[in-house]
């Protein structure tokens, strides 16, 4: 009947809420490549706490144990040491690819490897996508808009990126990597999700791995200096880090290929960031100058209209909310270090 009074009243018409699982709705099985870094371990988190199976598949390179060893004997959890230049066979729903090294300093330190894993790993993931009929996330980087021109940054926009430097095995290895992705799209009809990740910031960060944050968090917390690079007039957009995982999962979920820009929109100066720090952790800490790296781009800051819009995602975290976030993790951390060398 059409009377919603009658229908609710039978003991069959309960409301779909009250079912705690619905048939045909098994959950889903999803690979994380990179799941033992800083960004992959978050994501782990959250679709574990979702109620997903988790296969992390990393060769720890960057990424530790550590970050993953409270899913350790969650039957729901497996980790594979595996590099993904290699082949591999899995049968999954969806594929997270997150593999690859982030910070410059790891990215530069062997670059063949890290244009290896840019092309030759994307390619075998997207390889099994299309073998399974998975979905498949590439994180790419706002690295494939180089020194950019343009300001902020929109999907549209090209990039400036120099193809013989020494980040290029980085940036044009994500460049290389949307393309594959964007190729077995269009040509073998794999479902691909493309996400322009900005400089995100959290618990777990490498502590030497070399990026900002991490070095400016980690020297505050050690008395050592706030190393400035260049006159430290340079900007970038710091995005903490559930606020990517949640645009990660939400362009996952969706029904936009993308490319999406994931970052938050606040610029900061090195030196704008250096002073938060110093708010943060120590109003004490002092500065030094040092010689910039090759090829450092000038300034980038996202547009994030399109993510805003299509996946109804915005960041929700300031720096001066989120760096008081990270600095317990990296105090213990940094204490237990001491602590191994016998201070
Ligand atoms: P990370 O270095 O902490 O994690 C990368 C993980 O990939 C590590 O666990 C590492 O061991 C693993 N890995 C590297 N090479 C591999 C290989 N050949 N085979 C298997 N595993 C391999 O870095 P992150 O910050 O967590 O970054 C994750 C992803 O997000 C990367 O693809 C990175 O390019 C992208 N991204 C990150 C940022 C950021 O600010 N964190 C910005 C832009 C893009
Ligand atoms: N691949 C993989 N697992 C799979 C399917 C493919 O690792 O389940 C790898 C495969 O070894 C190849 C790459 O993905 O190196 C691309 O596979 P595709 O089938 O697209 O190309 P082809 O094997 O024909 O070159
Ligand atoms: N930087 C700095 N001090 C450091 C590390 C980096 O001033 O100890 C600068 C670096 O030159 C760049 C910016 O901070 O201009 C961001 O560098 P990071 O390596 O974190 O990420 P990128 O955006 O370059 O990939």
């Amino acid at each position: 009947s059409s009377n919603p009074v009658t229908t609710t009243a039978q003991p069959h018409h309960r409301p779909v809420t009250r079912v705690p699982v619905q048939i045909g709705q098994r959950r889903k099985r999803i690979v994380v490549t990179g799941g033992g870094g800083f960004v992959g371990s978050h994501l782990v988190d959250k679709l574990i706490a979702r109620g997903d199976d988790v296969i992390v598949i990393d060769n720890f390179f960057t990424g530790r144990k550590d970050n993953l060893v409270h899913h350790f004997g969650n039957p729901r959890f497996e980790l594979i040491r595996h590099d993904v230049v290699d082949p591999i066979l899995l049968e999954v729903d969806q594929i997270y690819h997150l593999a690859c090294p982030a910070s410059p300093v790891h990215y530069k330190y062997n670059p063949i490897k890290t244009i290896k894993t840019n092309v030759m790993g994307t390619l075998n993931m997207l390889g099994l996508a299309k073998r399974i009929g998975a979905r498949f996330l590439l994180t790419s980087t706002s690295e494939v808009y180089g020194d950019p021109l343009q300001h902020p940054q929109k999907e549209t926009y090209w990039g400036n990126v120099n193809p013989i430097g020494v980040r290029s095995c980085y940036d044009e290895g994500k460049r290389t990597a949307e393309t594959l992705a964007m190729d077995y799209h269009r040509g073998a009809g794999v479902e691909v999700r493309i996400a322009r990740i900005f400089n995100t910031y959290g618990p777990r960060m490498g502590l030497d791995d070399g990026r900002v944050v991490s070095n400016f968090v980690a020297q505050a917390i050690r008395k050592q200096p706030l190393t400035v690079y260049g006159d430290g007039k340079q900007t970038r957009s710091f995005q903490y880090v559930s606020d990517l995982v949640d645009g990660l999962y939400a362009l996952m979920e969706g029904e936009h290929v993308g490319p999406f820009n994931l970052g938050n929109p606040g610029e900061f100066t090195m030196l704008e960031l250096a002073e938060v720090v110093k708010e943060t952790i120590d109003s004490s800490a002092t500065i030094e100058f040092k010689p910039n790296t090759a090829d450092d781009p000038h300034k980038r800051k996202p547009d994030i209209s399109r993510a805003k819009e299509l996946l109804n995602w915005e960041p929700k975290i300031t720096l001066r909310e989120g760096l008081p976030r990270m600095v317990s993790d990296f105090r213990n951390r940094i204490l237990n270090e001491d602590e191994g060398k016998g201070l």
